[in-house]
């Protein structure tokens, strides 16, 4: 866990919390009504569950959306070509091949939400795959 001077200033975080709704008068906010969550296992991934009675109301007058990232979008070209997935939901690969012999995918699609580094890496490294299978190929 990362401290910054920012947060040295003064705040409190809290984890394992799920937002369940914002309340107020007309557009303006006022509270956020939560509760807190709790993490399990499930075949190897990790999902969260309410724990009963545990809802707590936060005032508030802005609110500010950190969201994070899940997976490469599914709808359109990935359904479309039907390739198969991973486990955390980007595109399954082997050597920057997908399912599908004649598609190759890199970067995030594969690696999920990373850096530009490691993109233009996987970029490269995804050419030569596709180089060596045009090569190989009758
Ligand atoms: C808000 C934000 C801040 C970030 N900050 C940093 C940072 O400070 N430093 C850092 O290193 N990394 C940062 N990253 C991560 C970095 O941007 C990504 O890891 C990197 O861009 C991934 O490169 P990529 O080529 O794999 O995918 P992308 O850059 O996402 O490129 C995918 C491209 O495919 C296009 N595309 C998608 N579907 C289709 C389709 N069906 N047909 C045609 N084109 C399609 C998209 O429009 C997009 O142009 C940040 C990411 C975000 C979202």
């Amino acid at each position: 866990m990362r401290t910054s001077s920012s947060h040295e200033e003064g705040c409190d975080r809290r984890w394992s919390i799920l937002t369940k709704r914002f309340d107020g008068a007309e557009k303006t906010v006022s509270k956020v009504c939560a509760c807190t969550v709790e993490w399990y296992q499930q075949q190897g991934q990790w999902k969260f569950k309410e724990v009963p009675g545990s809802e707590f109301v936060l005032p508030a007058d802005l609110i500010l959306l950190a969201t994070g990232f899940v997976h490469v979008v599914h709808d359109g070209l990935v359904q479309d070509l039907g390739l198969q997935l991973d486990d955390r939901g980007n595109i399954a690969a082997n050597n920057f091949q997908s399912s599908v012999p004649w598609v190759f995918a890199a970067g995030d699609t594969v690696n999920g939400a990373s850096l530009v580094v490691r993109a233009i890496d996987s970029g490269r490294q995804a050419a030569a795959a596709v180089d060596q299978w045009l090569r190989s190929s009758p």
